[in-house]
This record gives structure tokens, sequence and C-alpha cells, in this order.
């Protein structure tokens, strides 16, 4: 199939899985193609990072999500470097979220807006987010909530294509238990006229990522959630097993992630 792209998948809620190895990736898209559902395949400048040569990674999820029998995107998640973002369709995507959030509003929104201009002139889908005076975590702290007027603003001065907001979540959690407030959903929503993204997801409860999905969020970004699957598996394989082909675990580890995933496309589709 085709590799998707952002406007051919606006009509329906998504969900957005991060890659860190080929396993991630080959088990996203498994677990995509066993229920049928479009997904997100998405690469953050930290991955790219932690590999050692060079655009390997990002190669390898372009084969796999061409051999896809269901649409997948290819997404650069939170780059904050501008000339990696200017490497997007070269490396075979065409979706990115460029992360200002550590600039102050002004300066967030000048780098964000030349950005615009590029991504619509290339055919690339871009997704920002509004920053946090000192907060560590950008907009997705604990704590920190967007604001719909400056939202707003950020879209209108930017001219971005898609809105990650501060609802609630927070990155890399563990347990369930972030509280998403769905009435701040609902009002930036109605207020910001692109798409809403929630970062963070792993953090959230099932019902209330529904919740949020029927509230108005689009895009519903889960990588810590694959990180425990993956992790547990190859924990529980060599907890038990003294061999040394890291086929039998890593096969485990896809599996297990191809299910979470599998899990999280109904969990966001149950919110249409
Ligand atoms: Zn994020």
């Amino acid at each position: 199939m085709p590799i998707a792209t952002c406007p051919e998948l606006l009509r329906s809620p998504i969900a957005a899985f991060n890659v860190i190895t080929l396993e991630h990736a080959e088990g996203i898209v498994s677990g995509a193609d066993s229920v049928n559902l479009p997904v997100i395949l998405q690469l953050s400048q930290n991955a790219i990072q932690f590999h050692q040569y060079p655009d390997a990674i990002a190669a390898a999820m372009v084969a796999v999500a061409r051999n896809a029998n269901v649409p997948v995107l290819l997404h650069l998640d939170h780059i904050t470097d501008v000339s990696l973002a200017q490497r997007t369709k070269e490396l075979g995507f065409s979706s990115l979220m460029y992360d200002g959030s550590t600039l102050d509003f002004a300066e967030n929104v000048a780098t964000t807006a030349q950005l615009a201009g590029w991504c619509a002139k290339n055919g690339v889908w871009l997704e920002a987010e509004l920053g946090e005076v000192g907060g560590k975590d950008g907009a997705h702290a604990p704590g920190v909530r967007t604001d719909p007027k400056e939202a707003v603003q950020f879209v209108t001065e930017t001219g971005v294509n898609s809105l990650a907001v501060a609802v609630g979540s927070s990155h890399a959690m563990v347990n369930k238990t972030a509280a998403i407030d769905l009435g701040l959903v609902a009002r930036l929503r109605e207020a910001v006229g692109v798409p809403l993204v929630l970062h963070g997801s792993s953090g959230v409860p099932d019902e209330i990522i529904t919740q949020a999905v029927a509230a108005g969020i689009w895009k519903v970004n889960i990588g810590t959630a694959l990180n425990i699957a993956f992790t547990g598996a190859v924990r529980n394989w060599l907890a038990d097993n003294d061999g040394v082909d890291p086929r039998k675990y890593l096969r485990l580890a896809r599996a297990e992630m191809a299910a979470t995933v599998a899990h999280y496309l109904q969990v966001v589709a149950a919110g249409r």
C-alpha cells in the first residue's frame, strides 16, 4: 500500500506510536494490520540520535510502511533542529512536529512560522506546540494547560496544520494516572481551527483517551506503553531462559508491541 499523507487521514482520529528500533516499526504495523486501522509511525529527534548510522532507522520505517496493508503515515516527532526538520521529505516522511516549546512565545512563533512556510512549499504537514516558561518538559509538564486564546494566536500567526495541546498528560508515565481536562479539550477544539494532538498518552487511562478523542483530540501519541511491552517481554524471557539468540526474545517483544498497538487503535477508534 502506498504510504499515507496527513490530509487523507484527517477524517478519523488516529494513534501515533514512537519507533525506537526496527522491531517497534514492525510491531506497530503488524498491530495496525491485525485490526485493519490506519496508523502513524513516528520518529523523534532523540531516537534518530540514538542510532549510530544516519537515516538507517528512517529508511527502515519507510520500508515497513510500504509493506503495510493499512494506510501508514510517517511523522518526525519533537524536532528541535530546524535543519533536521527540513530533511523530512528527503527521509521519505511527509509529516513533522517542530518543538519550539523551550523558546519564548515570540521566538517560537517566528521559528515555527518560518518552518510552516517551508512545509507548505514542500507538501509537509506541520504540528507544533506552545511553550511554557520555565517548563523543562515544554507544554507537557504535569499541571501545564494550553490557554485557548494563546493557542488561537499561535495557530493564526504560525500557520501550523495541527497543534499539540497541554491538557493534563505528560511524557514517559509508566502508570495510567493522568487526569485530562476534557472541558479544556472541547474549548480548544471549538476555538482552534486545526486538529489537536495529545502527547504523553501512555499515562492516560483507556476510557479517558476515548473521551478525549470524543471531545476533540485528533492524534493520540503513544511511546512509553510500547516500551513497557517490549522491555517486559524481553525481561520475562531472559529471566526464564539462558539462550543467546536475540530473535527468541525480540520476536516476543514485537508481538507484545503489536498487541499493545491493536489495543490502543481500538481505544482511539471508540471515540469517533
Ligand atoms: Zn511528545
